[in-house]
């Protein structure tokens, strides 16, 4: 399988020396209130060290002086530290200093003083006062642009972040999963999981890490919810849009929700995929053989069986690949 330094970066990570003072106390934070009674918008790049086309298109979004019409607009970098720690063998800079910043949500009381424990705690306000967020992330190897909406289990929640996903209009290719047993996302954290709340959240995985169509991705993304939202004025919107490395060429039309289905966990040491799966792929027919455990052949169990987040590194007892189901 291709390892995530096989790929070139054609970006480099963010310029964010003048955004580290922030506007209320955190560092990387900016929040812009209108003063006036609106949607709660929250952006936020870099809860991965290394996925710098949010962070481009943030930093884009603040040289423009933000101020919303109404409500209010948070722009957040959640691990500039993993960010600035690049090297020939990282160059955008590393997922994490200490240890997976989401995965960390369901633990955030916890003694342990971790880097991205400490920085969660710090961020954790954030999530009281906001009606929407957008975590903007990319992936390890080239997809299309996907947004994870919510979990299958809080089916309240999870039509919260499908509409929000609908109302900025791309990526048109949703999912719902059972989150991760190694720890909670920030999308899947108190206010946005719960079935009794009302805010929303989508977590945006714009491309792969090193491309530059990444970015672009990014502030589609961004400018369509600032749209969506009527936070910003049009012409604010189009000089922004302007700033983007790439036109989108963003194929758009109705969405669709992929849920994952079934989860196939690594059982023996001997863990093979039949074919170097890289995710997004949909195998046509039930009962092909798509990886191997040991001696056992693992098929798909149903028609058009959409392939999610393939591992890289099998390990016994850890998630190798969740199998989607067409909604
Ligand atoms: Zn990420």
């Amino acid at each position: 399988m291709g390892k995530p330094e096989a790929y070139i970066p054609e970006i480099a990570q963010a310029d964010l020396a003048d955004w580290r003072a922030g506007t209320h106390g955190i560092p990387y934070v900016w929040r812009f209130d209108s003063g006036r009674l609106g949607p709660r918008l929250w952006l936020n790049a870099l809860t991965h060290g290394n996925e710098a086309c949010g962070a481009l298109a943030l930093a884009a979004l603040l040289r423009r002086h933000p101020m919303p019409l109404h409500g209010s607009l948070t722009i957040s970098f959640a691990n500039p530290t993993a960010a600035f720690r690049g090297s020939s063998s990282d160059p955008l800079g590393v997922r994490c200093i200490d240890e997976d910043l989401n995965r960390v949500w369901g633990r955030l009381d916890d003694r342990l003083r971790s880097h991205e424990l400490l920085r969660a705690r710090e961020l954790r306000p954030l999530t009281k006062d906001c009606d929407a967020l957008i975590d903007l992330h990319a992936m390890t190897h080239p997809t299309e642009p996907l947004a994870i909406v919510g979990l299958m289990e809080r089916r309240r929640a999870l039509a919260r972040g499908r509409a929000l996903a609908e109302r900025i209009g791309f990526p048109t290719l949703l999912i719902a999963d059972a989150g991760h047993a190694s720890g909670v996302r920030l999308r899947d954290y108190g206010p946005f999981a719960s079935d009794d709340g009302s805010a929303a959240a989508v977590l945006v995985e714009c491309g792969g890490w090193w491309e530059r169509r990444s970015v672009s991705v990014a502030f589609d993304v961004v400018a369509r919810a600032l749209a969506a939202f009527e936070l910003l004025p049009g012409d604010l919107l189009d000089a922004y849009r302007a700033d983007a490395p790439v036109a989108p060429a963003q194929k758009t039309g109705p969405t669709r929700l992929v849920e994952a289905a079934r989860t196939i966990t690594v059982a023996t040491d001997r863990f093979r995929f039949a074919e170097n799966f890289h995710g997004d792929e949909i195998i046509p027919r039930a009962g092909t053989v798509i990886a191997w455990d040991g001696d056992e052949a693992i098929a798909t169990p149903f028609d058009s069986c959409f392939l999610m987040f393939p591992t890289t590194k099998p390990q016994k007892g850890t998630t190798a690949v969740r199998l989607g189901r067409f909604v």
